[in-house]
Formats: structure tokens, C-alpha cells, sequence
């Protein structure tokens, strides 16, 4: 092998660009990123930029409100940013049992330093004077919660990348490991292999097939998740709305451009590949955003997309060495996954795992029960799931 790196990074998303970046100021001299079409063309410039630390368990809190603390500092370090903004964040109850679990979840979330607090429905309307004041129970609410714009974010990591003089790939795909033993000693691209010994596998909803082609299991899904954008109105002509989760729905909505930007993933949705939008499904919770926000009633839509997001079956990362499904090890090979959250942990996650890749651990968060080995054969996680979470399907097949 003529071609060498001290570390491949597969995926050119959010995840795999930000690590190369974090892997280039750690030190190492020369990292190049595979991207199989262009970069960012993936879930990472299709996204709805939301980006909450009121995260479920301590470990999601604590990857959000790392991510949430690099946004704001991204134009001291690197002369751009991902254009956040601090919005607030209200994750909705609405029923007693939403109230139950929101209640319980602010006092763990305080309990990990947000400075998150419950708003009764008075309360909650008073911060966000378009929410209706019946139908809902108030819910928790973080002020410095907010949102960046994803195709922001993709230029963001481009530049950072170019200054750093990561090597982007473009349109090299990866096609597998060479091994030597258990250690991984290069990888093979459609263009040539490359000989390193530290590999970093992404791919956001394709992270399943990127496992597949370094001969591992990887229980990482894809489904369609759809977002519209309505047109502008004086409501909505602010500086400042709190975005809003109406959680036990998959509903949420934020201010976009003087209108109001709603996403919604389906429950009943089967795992695959997003191809179109579901009309029908856009029309209820169209009708759902309305009795939430009863001014969107009559407003014209200004577009509408649908695009394939990554999910796990517990809604937490996937952070940690690569592991066969014998339970082998492969030495020198990381797995990245950011489980359908890579706007609000995705720099975090990448910052985990190239700690992960140089030094084999982290002090960001306890990675120790975040690893592939949390999974069965059936992909089933040991662990619970992350209660704040759209409605993703149960299982990655
Ligand atoms: C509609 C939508 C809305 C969303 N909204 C939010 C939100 O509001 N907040 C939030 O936190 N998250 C949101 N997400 C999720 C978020 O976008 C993803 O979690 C994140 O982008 C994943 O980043 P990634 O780098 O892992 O994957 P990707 O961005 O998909 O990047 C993976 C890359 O790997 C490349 N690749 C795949 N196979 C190969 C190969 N063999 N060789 C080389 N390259 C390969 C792909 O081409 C792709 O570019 C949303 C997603 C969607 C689709």
C-alpha cells in the first residue's frame, strides 16, 4: 500500500467531519475522510438543526450541553459557526403521565447542573404566547436550549476541515478492513486501499452497511422523517420563540425566516430508506401542530421535505470500539453514531470518539455502557431507552 493515514475517517456527515477536525487539533498528522458521494449530503444537511441539553439520561445531558457550549464558542475557534441560536425549549406534557415522567426528568436533569425548571400551562403560554392554553399541561422548559441551521453547519465543518488540512475524499467509497490478526492495518476504498492503524466507522442511517462491508453487526436503523416549513406571519416576525416538543406525539416546531418550521416522525413508520412524502400523515399532524398553535391554522405551506434519519433501538449514541458479532475485538477500529440526534450531540459524539480512537477513553461522558456489545444478536439493547425521543421503530431491521 502505497497510501497511508494515521486515521481513516468513513463518512463525510456531521460526525465523521467534526472528529477530523477534533482528530487534526489533537495532533495527528495526517487524516483523511472518506465520503462516498459529497459531503454532507447525507441526514447531516437535511436535518431540522434542533439542539436541546434537556437530554433523558444523564449521559444525553451531558453530550448536549457540550455541544451546546462548542456552538456558542465555534467563532472564537475556528472563524465561522453552525448559526446557533438561542431559542428555549418546552417538551410539552400531555397527559398525567407525561406530567409524571417530565417532572421526574427535571430533577434528574437538575440534579446533572441544567438549570431546566417545570412551567405550569400558565406559565408555559406566558413564554410562548402562540401556544394554545387548553390541550397541554405546561412542561419543562430550558432558556438556553436553541437551533443552528444544518447547511450552515455542514460549511461550518467543511472550512474547519480545509484549515486544518484534513484530506477530504469525495466520491471514494469504503469498501472494507484489511486486518492483520485482530488489529486493523488499513482499509480498502473503490480507489485503492490505505494502510493506517486507527479507522473511524460513521455513516449516520447507512452505518448499518458501513458495519456490514468491516464485517460487523451494527443495529443502527434508518426511517423517514419528514419536515415543512410555513409562510411567514407577524407571530412569528420575533427574534426570540421558544421552540416547542410535543413529545408523546413526535411532534415539534420552531421559528424558520419569520414562519414556523414543524417536524414529525411517524410511529407506525416502517424502518427503510425515506422516499416521499407521506401527504396524508403531513395533514394530521398539520391538524395537530394547529390545535397547538392555532394561528398556523390557515397558513400556506413554503416547502416540505422528507429524508432518511439514523436511529438506535434505545435512542442513544453508539460510542465505542469495534466488536465482531463472535464478541471479538478489532483493534484500532471505532464506531460513531449519534442515533438520530446529531444536531444537539453530534460534535460531542465526535469529540467521544476520537478520544476513543487516540487514547481509547474519554472524560466527556461514561461511554462504558454505550459500546456495540450493549446489543443481542436481535439488536435488542440491554439498556433503557432514552424517554426523549421521536417515535422511532422498536428495532433497526
Ligand atoms: C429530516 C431530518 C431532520 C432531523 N432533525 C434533527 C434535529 O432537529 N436535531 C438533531 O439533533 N438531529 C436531527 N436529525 C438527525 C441528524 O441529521 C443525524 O443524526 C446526523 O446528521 C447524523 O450525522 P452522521 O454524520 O452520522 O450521518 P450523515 O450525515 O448521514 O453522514 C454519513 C455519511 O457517510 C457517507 N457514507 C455512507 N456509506 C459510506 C461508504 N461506504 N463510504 C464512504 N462514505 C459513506 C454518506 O454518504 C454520508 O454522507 C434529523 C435528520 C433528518 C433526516
Amino acid at each position: 500500500m502505497t497510501d497511508s493515514a494515521d486515521l481513516v475517517v468513513v463518512g463525510g456527515g456531521t460526525i465523521g467531519g467534526w472528529a477530523s477536525v477534533f482528530a487534526k487539533a489533537a495532533g495527528l498528522g495526517r487524516v483523511v475522510v472518506l465520503e462516498r458521494g459529497l459531503v454532507g449530503m447525507g441526514a447531516s444537511s437535511r436535518a431540522a438543526g434542533i439542539v436541546r441539553a434537556q437530554g433523558g439520561t444523564p449521559a444525553t445531558v451531558a453530550l448536549g450541553g457540550w455541544t451546546v457550549a462548542f456552538y456558542r464558542g465555534q467563532q472564537a475557534a475556528y472563524g465561522t459557526d453552525s448559526g446557533f441560536r438561542e431559542l428555549g425549549y418546552l417538551i410539552l406534557a400531555v397527559t398525567d403521565d407525561d406530567e409524571r415522567a417530565g417532572r421526574e426528568r427535571v430533577a434528574m436533569q437538575q440534579g446533572e447542573g441544567l438549570d431546566v425548571r417545570w412551567l405550569s400551562r400558565e406559565e408555559a403560554v406566558e413564554a410562548v404566547p402562540t401556544l394554545a392554553p387548553t390541550g397541554h399541561r405546561g412542561g419543562s422548559f430550558l432558556a438556553t436550549d436553541g437551533a443552528i441551521d444544518p447547511p450552515r453547519n455542514v460549511r461550518a465543518y467543511s472550512l474547519a476541515m480545509q484549515t486544518a488540512s484534513v484530506e477530504l475524499r469525495e466520491r471514494t467509497a469504503f469498501r472494507g478492513l484489511r486486518l492483520e490478526g485482530s488489529r486493523v492495518v488499513g482499509v480498502e476504498t473503490d480507489a485503492g486501499p490505505i494502510a493506517t492503524e486507527r479507522v473511524l466507522l460513521t455513516g449516520g442511517p447507512s452505518l448499518r452497511e458501513v458495519g456490514r462491508l468491516a464485517g460487523l453487526r451494527i443495529p443502527a436503523g434508518a426511517a423517514r422523517h419528514s419536515v415543512a416549513v410555513l409562510e411567514a406571519h407577524d407571530s412569528f416576525s420575533v427574534e426570540r420563540l421558544p421552540m416547542v416538543f410535543d413529545i408523546a406525539a413526535g411532534l415539534y416546531w420552531r421559528l424558520e425566516e419569520g414562519g414556523l418550521l414543524f417536524g414529525w416522525s411517524d410511529p407506525d413508520e416502517q424502518p427503510g430508506e425515506a422516499r416521499s412524502i407521506d401527504w396524508a400523515a403531513f395533514e394530521r399532524w398539520r391538524e395537530r401542530l394547529a390545535g397547538f398553535v392555532p394561528v398556523t391554522r390557515d397558513l400556506g405551506v413554503r416547502r416540505a421535505w422528507c429524508a432518511t434519519i439514523d436511529y438506535t433501538p434505545d435512542h442513544l449514541p453508539i460510542l465505542g470500539p469495534a466488536v465482531t458479532p463472535d464478541g471479538d475485538r478489532i483493534d484500532g477500529v471505532t464506531i460513531a453514531s449519534a442515533g438520530g440526534h446529531g444536531m444537539m450531540w453530534g460534535p460531542a459524539v465526535s469529540r467521544v470518539a476520537v478520544d476513543l480512537a487516540l487514547d481509547g477513553a474519554t472524560s466527556l461522558v461514561d461511554v462504558t455502557d454505550l459500546g456495540l456489545d450493549r446489543f443481542d444478536a436481535e439488536g435488542r439493547s440491554r439498556l433503557a431507552a432514552d424517554p426523549i425521543a421521536l417515535p422511532f421503530p422498536a428495532t433497526a431491521d
